[in-house]
């Protein structure tokens, strides 16, 4: 155990935001867990994840994506965590998330695709100024996914929960770009998984998920913490 984590043990513990428990931020019994793969339009669940086409056939004409992977319903509890994680300097909650996240690459998506890499939806840049940290990234970067920031934001969009459909849609066309840094290793890439904290509508996963299928990408998953069901 590493010496900042003892001190920090000790002098700033942590309390469970539902029961105040001492421990972490959130004791599991709180949170409601799916572990499911969902249609990304209809969010049906499937119970198997040993499909490749995970989105239903009729659905597939309304959507980019291949298939959406979530882990927790997006609940109140779920939200307040996020709230905190994002606006409340809980920076150490992303221990608790990439932990979920690990778990997640050991029991699942190492046995499904081959030769995959995951991209975080990246933030404006003025707006990772504005909070200190890129919020999404930093999850991946504590935890044992391999990821690469193939997409950038090339658009500083309105916040997606003040608008509605249409106006988010419209709000996000050309929101994203290819990053030039990668494009050569686009040639070998088969399979892009998409990281993001939650799904509401989807929109912003499937404006990512055309960009990348314009450049080339055939198959285009999507994995969020929480889904909003
Ligand atoms: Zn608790
Ligand atoms: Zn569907």
């Amino acid at each position: 155990m590493n010496l900042i984590k003892i001190f920090l043990d000790i002098f700033a513990p942590k309390y469970c935001f539902s029961c105040f428990k001492k421990g972490r931020y959130f004791c599991f019994e709180h949170l409601n867990v799916l572990n499911s793969f969902f249609c990304p339009v209809c969010n049906l669940r499937f119970p198997t994840v040993e499909i490749k086409k995970i989105t239903c056939k009729n659905c597939r004409k309304k959507t980019y994506l291949d298939g959406i992977f979530s882990i927790f319903l997006l609940d109140e509890n779920f939200e307040k965590l996020i709230y905190a994680y994002k606006y409340k300097y809980y920076y150490d909650l992303v221990n608790e998330f990439s932990e979920y996240l690990n778990n997640i690459l050991d029991e699942k998506f190492k046995y499904l695709f081959k030769n995959f890499i995951f991209v975080p939806i990246p933030s404006y840049r003025t707006k990772i100024n504005e909070r200190g940290f890129d919020h999404i990234k930093l999850i991946l970067e504590n935890s044992k996914f391999k990821y690469k920031e193939i997409l950038k934001k090339i658009k500083n969009t309105k916040p997606q929960a003040k608008s509605n459909l249409k106006e988010r849609k419209e709000n996000l066309v050309g929101a994203f770009e290819i990053n030039e840094k990668f494009k050569d290793e686009f040639k070998n890439l088969k399979t892009v998984v998409i990281f993001d904290d939650i799904k509401t509508t989807g929109s912003t996963l499937n404006e990512a998920a055309k960009v990348l299928k314009n450049n080339g990408i055939k198959n285009v998953f999507a994995l969020t913490l929480a889904i909003k069901l």
